[in-house]
């Protein structure tokens, strides 16, 4: 039997999938991050990915061909010369970068996604007017990382991992712009994600029980591991993810870039993986209704029928996608003493801003929708679904897989 491990690094934890060929789910763990204030964040990821592979049922351990990791986007590491990391990792969100925007808006071109507090350039930039750089020698995404603690090579990363890092997706090089700045020498060199690296080391094979000639390859990001995980390859193909917020991703022959909404592209293979997120979405169901009244009241809704109430549904003002102002009021009057009817203008309101984001995607340049996955919690409500339907005018499907960790073995099965 060959079997394919893909392992999903989140914000609290990660998680193990390994596939068999057929690309069932053979093996499945899940282990939440024990940070200790004595032990450096990394450490911790170290021991997590080792912990997951340590539990993957030995028969099953010994016979896999292929690794490959996920990390959260932007979250990078400072490492020396033997890749050992040598502050603690930036996360995702950290924003320390805001302090050398100005700087980075001299040199990159207007609009550039890295000219963001958050991007892994801001951060790389933070670190660069730290006294901490001198002993720097590599800068690595999350995914690198725990990848290099496998293979043992340093100063790899993929073209998911590397985009807000400003690396040039389209002609799959670093920019003139960022070659000639000083931190030059301590950007990794970028792979498509699934290239083949290497085998993984003597010891991890050995302390693993691994095959000697398992191997690894270029990771990518946990919302990438997300879209690959949910079966859309086609051009037109979307996946929209119902969680707290309302994230589309819709796979396109064409890019398309449009800061002013916060849309930008992925490279994804010879297509574009186009999206954008709303602040609306699950959050501001949960504000009003338990899970339990969600399913009970959706279920006393006549999806065919129109609700007459248009609410543009927000916890706080301020959208950006697909529409962009800072100052959106929420809409959520009139209010129908009936709690089904107000539910059924919720995911109706919710239904029309995710038709209107995909045609907002279509106007600057997407391939036509033709066909919607549907991923996190509001995935599950057969209700909204076909609302959802009646808007978006294309069949609308839950995803049969939802864990990014499975799009992550995918990713190591195709390296094969
Ligand atoms: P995240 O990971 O973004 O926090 P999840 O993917 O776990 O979110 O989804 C949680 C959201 O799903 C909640 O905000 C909740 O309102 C919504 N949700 C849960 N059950 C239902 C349901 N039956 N119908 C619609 N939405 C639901």
């Amino acid at each position: 039997m060959s079997f394919y491990l893909g392992i999903d690094f989140g914000t609290s934890g990660a998680r193990a999938i390994v596939i068999d060929s057929r690309e069932n789910i053979c093996s499945e763990i899940q282990e939440t991050f024990k940070k200790s204030s004595s032990n450096n964040l990394a450490t911790c990821w170290q021991q997590t990915l080792f912990a997951l592979i340590e539990k993957i049922p030995l028969q099953i351990r010994q016979e896999i061909q292929a690794i490959a990791i996920d990390g959260t986007s932007s979250t990078v590491l400072l490492c020396d010369k033997q890749g050992n990391p040598i502050n603690d990792p930036i996360l995702y969100n950290d924003g320390r970068g805001i302090t050398v925007l100005e700087n980075l808006a001299a040199i990159a071109p207007p609009n550039h996604l890295v000219l963001s507090a958050t991007s892994s350039l801001a951060k790389l930039f933070w670190w660069y007017r730290q006294p901490i750089y001198s002993q720097a020698s590599y800068f690595l995404h999350q995914a690198d990382w725990l990848a290099f603690l496998l293979h043992g090579k340093l100063g790899i990363s993929d073209y998911h991992n590397a985009l807000k890092l400003g690396y040039d997706v389209e002609n799959l090089c670093y920019p003139n712009w960022l070659e000639e700045l000083p931190i030059r020498d301590l950007l990794p060199q970028v792979l498509s994600p699934g290239t083949l690296i290497d085998t993984v080391k003597k010891e991890i094979a050995y302390r693993f029980n691994l095959r000697k000639d398992c191997l690894v390859c270029a990771g990518t990001t946990d919302s990438i591991a997300a879209f690959l995980a949910s079966g859309a390859t086609n051009p037109g193909e979307a996946v929209t993810s119902l969680g707290s917020t309302l994230v589309l991703k819709l796979l396109s022959h064409t890019r398309v870039e449009n800061s002013q909404y916060g849309i930008y592209s992925h490279r994804f293979g010879d297509l574009w993986l186009t999206g954008g997120a709303s602040n609306t979405g699950g959050a501001v169901l949960r504000y009003f209704f338990s899970n339990e009244e969600l399913e009970r009241f959706s279920s006393q809704i006549d999806a065919d029928r129109a609700s007459h109430l248009d609410y543009y549904p927000l916890l706080k003002p301020g959208d950006r996608f697909p529409i962009n102002d800072p100052q959106l009021p929420p809409k959520l009057e009139p209010r129908p003493a009936d709690p089904v009817q107000f539910l059924h203008g919720l995911l109706e309101s919710i239904a029309r801003i995710e038709a209107l984001g995909y045609r907002r995607l279509q106007e600057l340049g997407a391939t036509p929708l033709c066909y919607v996955y549907t991923a996190g919690g509001g995935a599950k409500n057969p209700t909204w679904r076909k609302i959802r339907q009646r808007y978006l005018q294309v069949p609308v499907v839950s995803s049969d897989y939802a864990e990014a960790a499975y799009g992550t073995a995918l990713l190591a099965k195709k390296s094969i």
